[in-house]
């Protein structure tokens, strides 16, 4: 039998053959993460919530399953961590945020769903800035996770409590959710893979809504066949989401299959994601992973997507808009905590008061000004507007390429506390994933180099709409043959 030590190195899908091998049980892949969670996750602090109970208990029952012959979906027995803005039934489920402190949802996300009928196991809900608003994990009402690269640093955000139980080994897997870039950052911040399917692949059913048009629900790995791996198993058409494209899934549960090289592959190179302002560490790791696919066989086409300077403004006012519409319906009543029961306004104000951190109210108060009337066609129309030509941006551009690839974040993890006074360069830090998620097509980041200090750098690759059957490949194919 393998120690805990080699258990928790394993990758997801190594994990997988491994129980299919027989060569360990899905109670000692448990007991190994819980045993990983208890000596590592006190300095880390990414999770919010860990059920030991619980997740032997469906361990336990993954084996017996497996013991009783026939074939399994490959993520039967497998350890995972959930973000905690997902619903997952019996957990907990805050979103990072006082207002849902005590609220246990009483249903599972449909992202949940699929996993557990896989028989996935859930180790806990992870860390998450408060409604998935922050790039660094610190807008959490709860609690600070720290980079396990360094623990002076941030992991990112907002699903910085995923990417963190992934790359410190405590779960073999997780799931987060990007509305501008909150599974690619942290996964580059931290040295992991993250992947943002399109917008449509995967059910928001569930999922505690920021920005509903932007929301997609994203699988964080060691691999990217771990990625992909739950990226099939949570993907699909969902009665429950009308926003999900009925369009069939491909079927990486399995894995991804490489190509035998990138002849024949274009890979764009957007012209303006290699800006001022970027730490030159990251631009010249890039530029190299860059060159590397070229010698791989692909060929470099230099892209032009001009609106590229309007996304970040463009987003922070589609964002705050739909949250603050959306986070309406958090008034001390029908969810989590209540204040001032006695008078029905005060217990709106002080719950709203209370219950929100500074970040959420920022926004709320942003999103109903740029929707009030006299602005609604200023800001709100205009964003729009704005958005329409970001995503022709991409039209155009994936009639040239095959996938474009450019820097996941501007810097590797910044120090914890450096930006939570100054919003506008903690929003910089979205500045090249904002662009695809207000296209809604599907990137994923990469771990290419370290910096000077040891910090890893991430490599992002952009696929056309409901192109992930062409761009997982390509990325595997860089995953194999890429040497740091
Ligand atoms: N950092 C961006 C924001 O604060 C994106 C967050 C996200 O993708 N959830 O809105």
């Amino acid at each position: 039998m393998m120690s805990n030590t080699s258990l928790i190195q394993l990758s997801l899908s190594q994990a997988s053959q491994a129980l299919r091998q027989g060569e360990t049980s899905s109670v000692a892949l448990t007991e190994a993460v819980l045993s990983q969670i208890s000596q590592a996750d006190g300095r880390l602090q990414a999770f919010l919530h860990v059920s030991a109970e619980q997740a032997l208990a469906q361990a336990t029952s993954a084996d017996q399953a497996r013991q009783a012959g026939g074939t399994h979906h490959p993520l039967l027995g497998i350890p995972l961590a959930i973000k905690d803005i997902l619903c997952l039934q019996g957990m907990p489920a805050t979103a990072g945020s006082r207002i849902l402190q005590g609220y246990r949802p009483v249903y599972d996300a449909t992202a949940v769903t699929r996993l557990r009928q896989a028989g996935a196991v859930f180790v806990g809900k992870t860390n998450t800035d408060e409604f998935a608003m922050g790039s660094s994990t610190e807008n959490s009402a709860y609690q600070v996770t720290r980079n396990p690269h360094d623990l002076e640093r941030v992991p990112g955000g907002s699903s910085g409590g995923s990417a963190v139980a992934v790359a410190a080994h405590m779960a073999f897997g997780a799931l987060g959710t990007d509305t501008g870039g909150s599974v690619r950052q942290p996964a580059s911040l931290c040295g992991v893979v993250g992947f943002k399917p399109s917008y449509g692949r995967v059910s928001r059913w569930g999922v505690i809504a920021f920005a509903s048009s932007l929301d997609q629900v994203g699988p964080i790995g060691r691999t990217v066949d771990d990625v992909a791996l739950l990226f099939s198993t949570i993907a699909g058409h969902d009665p429950l989401d009308s926003t999900t494209a009925p369009n069939p899934v491909p079927d990486f549960t399995h894995g991804v299959s490489a190509l035998p090289d990138l002849t024949g592959v274009r890979v764009g190179v957007p012209r303006q994601y290699f800006i001022e302002g970027i730490q030159p560490e990251v631009e010249a790791a890039v530029r190299r992973a860059i060159e590397h696919m070229r010698a791989l066989g692909a060929t470099l086409v230099d892209v032009d997507l001009p609106h590229t300077e309007y996304a970040l403004p463009t987003y922070y006012i589609i964002a705050p808009a739909e949250a603050s519409a959306n986070l309406a319906r958090y008034d001390g009543v029908r969810f989590g905590s209540r204040q001032a029961e006695t008078d029905l306004w005060a217990l709106y104000e002080q719950s709203r008061g209370l219950g929100f951190g500074a970040e959420v109210k920022r926004r709320i108060m942003l999103g109903t000004y740029t929707l009030s009337a006299g602005y609604y066609d200023a800001y709100y129309l205009k964003a729009q507007q704005v958005r329409t030509l970001i995503k022709r941006d991409f039209e155009q551009a994936f009639q040239q390429v095959d996938v474009m690839a450019c820097p996941t974040a501007p810097t590797t993890a910044f120090k914890l506390g450096s930006k939570t006074n100054d919003p506008l360069q903690m929003y910089l830090e979205d500045i090249f994933t904002l662009p695809a998620s207000l296209a809604g097509v599907p990137a994923i980041s990469l771990p290419c180099e370290t910096d000077s200090q040891g910090l890893p750098i991430g490599l992002q690759l952009i696929g056309s709409a409901f192109g992930e059957a062409r761009l997982l490949p390509i990325a595997k194919t860089f995953e194999l043959t890429y040497q740091n």
